[in-house]
């Protein structure tokens, strides 16, 4: 599947690639009043992936429409998250 203007609908996750890291997915929990998505993965697919930042902290949320839920890694580091979310985008990490 692709898109024709990826700068908008942002990338697409890649396959999982053997021997991925398995990542802990928790109920999203708002401990701060404003997340900014700084970047996400392309909307034409049912699972998307954003890199979020919120109080100097980040962490990915992971939105899946078809079993409509919605996961957050544990926050950490911003870089920290930014990994992650690089991560899940090259197919290293789920
Ligand atoms: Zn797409």
């Amino acid at each position: 599947m692709a898109c024709e203007i990826l700068d908008f609908h942002g990338p697409h996750a890649a396959p999982l690639l053997p021997g991925h890291l398995i990542l802990t997915w928790y109920q999203p929990d708002r401990r701060a009043p404003r997340i900014r998505v700084v970047s996400h993965t392309c909307e034409c697919l049912p699972t998307t992936y954003e890199l979020c930042s919120a109080a100097g902290q980040g962490f990915v949320r992971r939105t899946d429409r078809d079993k409509q839920t919605i996961h957050e890694t544990s926050w950490t580091l911003s870089a920290v998250a930014r990994h992650t979310f690089e991560q899940i985008l090259r197919g290293e990490a789920r």
